[in-house]
C-alpha cells in the first residue's frame, strides 16, 4: 500500500457556492473518494489544520503527497514548505495539481517563476498523450477531453521537464505542457494541469486515472541511500602512481 496524503488549501469551497456545489466536502475529499479503489492508504490534510495537517509525523508517513492550492499560497508557512522540500529530497513523491504551479513548494523545487497564460472561459481542453510508453499514461487512449476547463497557455516558465507526458490543446487555440515529470534529490515530482475549482474535473475518470498513475510512478523505491563527503578508497592506491616520471 502506498501511503498517500492529499493536501488541499480548502478555501474556495467554503466561500464560493459554485465550488461548494461541485465539491461539497472539498476537492481533497473528492480526490480521496475517486482514488479509494486504488492500493493507497489515503489521508487528507488542509491549510487550517495545525501545521497545515503536515506534521513531521504525517510527512514521515507519506510516500506521495498531492498538492492543490490557489488563493492561499501565501498563507502556507515557510517552515512547512521547507519540511515538504526536505522530504521530497529524501524520496517522497509529490503530485502538484493545476494552480499549484504557483505554490511555494513547486516554485522552490523548480527555481523559476512558474508563470503562465490563463483564461477562464469554460472552453474545451484536449489532452494528448505525447509519451505513450510512460507509466503515467497507462490505460489512456491517444487523448482525452474535458468539456469545460480553465485555459493555461504557453509559455509556462518551468525548467524543461525530465519527461513530457501530456500536452493540452484548448478551444481558444493555446497549447500547454500539462503533464511534466521531474526528479529532485531522491524524489519524483509530477505536475498535472487540469482541476480548476469551478468545473467537475476531479470526477473525470481519465483525470483520476492519470493522478492514480502519477501516485504509483512517484512512490519511492527503496534504492541505495546516497553517501556524500570525504571517502576512504576501496582499493589500496599505489604510491607509484603519484611519482612524477622524468
Ligand atoms: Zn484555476
Amino acid at each position: 500500500m502506498i501511503k498517500l496524503t492529499i493536501w488541499n488549501e480548502y478555501e474556495h469551497e467554503k466561500v464560493n457556492p459554485k465550488v461548494a456545489a461541485i465539491y461539497p466536502q472539498g476537492i481533497h475529499q473528492a480526490l480521496a473518494e475517486g482514488l479509494a479503489a486504488q492500493p493507497f492508504e489515503i489521508r487528507t490534510a488542509t491549510l487550517d489544520q495545525s501545521e497545515h495537517g503536515l506534521t513531521e509525523e504525517v510527512l514521515n508517513n507519506t510516500d506521495v503527497l498531492i498538492w492543490w492550492g490557489h488563493k492561499a499560497h501565501g498563507k502556507v508557512e515557510d517552515d512547512i514548505v521547507n519540511c515538504v522540500h526536505e522530504r521530497v529530497m529524501k524520496g517522497m513523491g509529490l503530485i502538484v495539481l493545476h494552480s499549484g504551479h504557483f505554490s511555494k513548494i513547486f516554485k522552490m523545487l523548480m527555481g523559476t517563476s512558474c508563470d503562465l497564460r490563463w483564461r477562464e472561459a469554460g472552453e474545451k481542453e484536449r489532452l494528448w498523450v505525447v509519451n505513450p510508453a510512460h507509466p503515467i499514461t497507462e490505460g489512456l487512449g491517444s487523448y482525452f477531453e474535458l468539456e469545460q476547463e480553465e485555459m493555461y497557455g504557453e509559455h509556462f516558465d518551468i525548467p524543461a521537464p525530465d519527461e513530457l507526458v501530456l500536452l493540452s490543446w484548448f478551444e481558444g487555440g493555446e497549447v500547454f505542457r500539462s503533464g511534466c515529470t521531474y526528479h529532485r534529490g531522491q524524489g519524483k515530482i509530477f505536475y498535472f494541469r487540469p482541476g480548476h475549482e469551478t468545473y467537475p474535473t476531479y470526477y473525470n475518470q481519465d483525470v483520476l486515472q492519470v493522478i492514480a498513475n502519477g501516485v504509483k510512478w512517484a512512490a519511492p523505491v527503496r534504492t541505495a541511500r546516497p553517501v556524500y563527503g570525504k571517502s576512504e578508497p576501496l582499493e589500496t592506491i599505489s604510491a607509484k602512481s603519484l611519482t612524477v616520471i622524468g
